[in-house]
């Protein structure tokens, strides 16, 4: 054997997976296959997009100026410019990133990797050049690409995706955005900052499926409110898109409509990248690899981490699955003792950097009722608390949940004002398995916005029975 943990892919999981691996003192080799390298999160993921939506937040303060007793005359951009910058910043992170990965600690081999057997890699060299590679464990950390799902017209239209969109140096004056998850309602929010008419369709009834209906509806109405036009619940029939004039045909309750724009965003979703792995047969949950707790897959030897098994799509769980893969193949090695690590989604913490933004964590009130967990909600809206008012940040709100008996803090949503930043108070709390009665009893300092977590808590306090 070459290697004791062979990493296939090194985005977020695969880098985060060798590092620990080499740390725990594992011979160690990262294949990566991409044109460029830095993986999804770096190159087109959260990155570049949180830099556009940061010139469109900011342009709209620009805009609301007045509002505050200032002038900068007719606030106008340079959609060139937004994407230059936005250029720079990638090509920064991916430079950290490519010296993260050359840096000596493992092997970095450039190529696309193959499963020739179960423990033998054939990696084809951008030159053209093939060789082969064995190791005692694996990691598949492959990620994702877009997916065009089988509607007719989509795979001949040439509608955007969030690569295209990430790249456009021109804002589309209209645009109809397909899929309502956290790409499409970005893309939408940062389309409608610079002026575009902005359309979104949605299949399912709710928009976010992993979140409580009031938080949803509170983001849809705010989007509204911000002259987004959102159809939910509907059956997209047809879609046309040849670079100038777009069409989308739906139906929705019985009746067919049609709509036009200038552009289409397909943003119905990524699929996980499994080309070079058919001899290993893998299982697959909803057609994603499928792991244990402890991240292995139906191969003891074979784990895998990020998009490629899900989970939840998002940066943080692609790492820390990525970690305990690493850990788990020490221990599966014998060079380590001590049970298996596993993954606890107990934190599941998602953010849409949409505008207003939309962040949660923990439980649901669907979960908590599906596992018969009887619990307290509370909430309390941006509009009547002090820091948001003084912000003029008044859409959402805030809301709570907690165990009925204890206390204890079982999940959090925020819709409004820097949502993806006033979670984390919350995620703090809950890893300490903190009580309302704790969170509201924590100082919090006069006029900010981590203040307004505290009415709640104090309401669901109220409610428990005394100690
Ligand atoms: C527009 C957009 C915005 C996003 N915003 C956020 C956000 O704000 N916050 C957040 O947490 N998440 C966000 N995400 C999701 C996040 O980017 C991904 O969950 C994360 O990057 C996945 O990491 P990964 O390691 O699984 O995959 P990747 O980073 O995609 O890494 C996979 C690597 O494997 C390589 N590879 C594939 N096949 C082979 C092969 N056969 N041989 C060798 N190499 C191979 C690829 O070249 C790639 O470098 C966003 C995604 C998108 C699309």
């Amino acid at each position: 054997m070459d290697y004791d943990f062979a990493v296939i892919g090194g985005g977020s999981a695969g880098y985060a997976a060798a590092r620990t691996a080499v740390g725990l003192g594992l011979k160690t080799a990262v294949i990566e296959g991409g044109k460029e390298i830095g993986g999804l999160c770096i190159l087109r993921g959260c990155m570049p997009s949180k830099t556009l939506l940061e010139s469109a937040r900011r342009f709209r303060v620009l805009k609301r100026a007045g509002e505050f007793g200032l002038s900068c005359g007719t606030p106008e951009f340079n959609a060139a410019a937004i994407i230059a910058r936005k250029n720079r910043l990638v090509s920064e992170c991916a430079e950290y990133r490519r010296g993260q990965l050359e840096s000596g600690k493992f092997d970095f081999h450039r190529g696309r990797a193959e499963f020739l057997d179960s423990h033998t890699l054939r990696i084809h060299a951008p030159d053209g050049k093939t060789s082969t590679l064995r190791s005692r464990t694996f990691l598949i950390s492959t990620g994702s690409e877009i997916g065009i799902p089988p509607v007719p017209g989509l795979a001949e239209s040439r509608c955007l995706t969030s690569d295209d969109l990430l790249d456009l140096e021109s804002i589309p004056e209209s645009i109809i955005v397909l899929g309502a998850g956290p790409v499409g309602l970005e893309m939408a929010s940062y389309c409608r900052a610079f002026g575009s008419r902005v359309t979104i369709i949605q299949r399912s009834p709710q928009i976010l499926k992993s979140v409580d209906p009031d938080v949803a509806s509170a983001l849809v109405e705010s989007l509204r409110r911000d002259g987004i036009d959102i159809f939910t619940n509907t059956s997209l029939l047809h879609v046309a898109d040849d670079g100038r004039q777009a069409r989308v045909s739906f139906e929705q309750s019985g009746k067919v409509k049609s709509l036009e724009a200038a552009r289409v965003l397909n943003a119905l979703g990524r699929k996980p990248r499994l080309d070079g792995l058919e001899p290993l047969n893998l299982a697959t949950t909803h057609g994603r690899i499928a792991v244990q707790s402890d991240q292995s897959t139906s191969h003891a030897h074979i784990f895998a981490a990020g998009d490629v098994c899900g989970g939840l799509e998002v940066v943080h769980i692609a790492i820390q699955q990525g970690e305990i893969a690493a850990h788990n193949a020490t221990i599966l090695l014998g060079r380590k003792t001590g049970a298996p690590r596993v993954m606890d989604y107990r934190l599941k913490l998602f953010a849409v950097f949409s505008e207003p933004q939309l962040a949660s964590v923990g439980s649901t009130e669907a979960e908590l009722r599906a596992s018969g967990i009887e619990f307290l909600a509370a909430s309390y809206p941006f509009n009547d608390h002090g820091k948001s008012l003084v912000m003029g940040e008044t859409e959402g709100f805030v809301k709570l949940l907690a165990h009925r008996a204890s206390g204890e803090i079982l999940g959090a949503s925020v819709v409004g004002p820097e949502a993806s930043d006033l979670i984390h108070e919350v995620v703090v709390a809950m890893n300490y398995r903190a009580t309302v009665r704790d969170f509201a009893s924590i100082p919090h300092y006069h006029p900010t916005l981590s203040e307004i977590w505290t009415y709640p808590a104090e309401e669901i306090a109220d409610q428990l029975s005394p100690t």
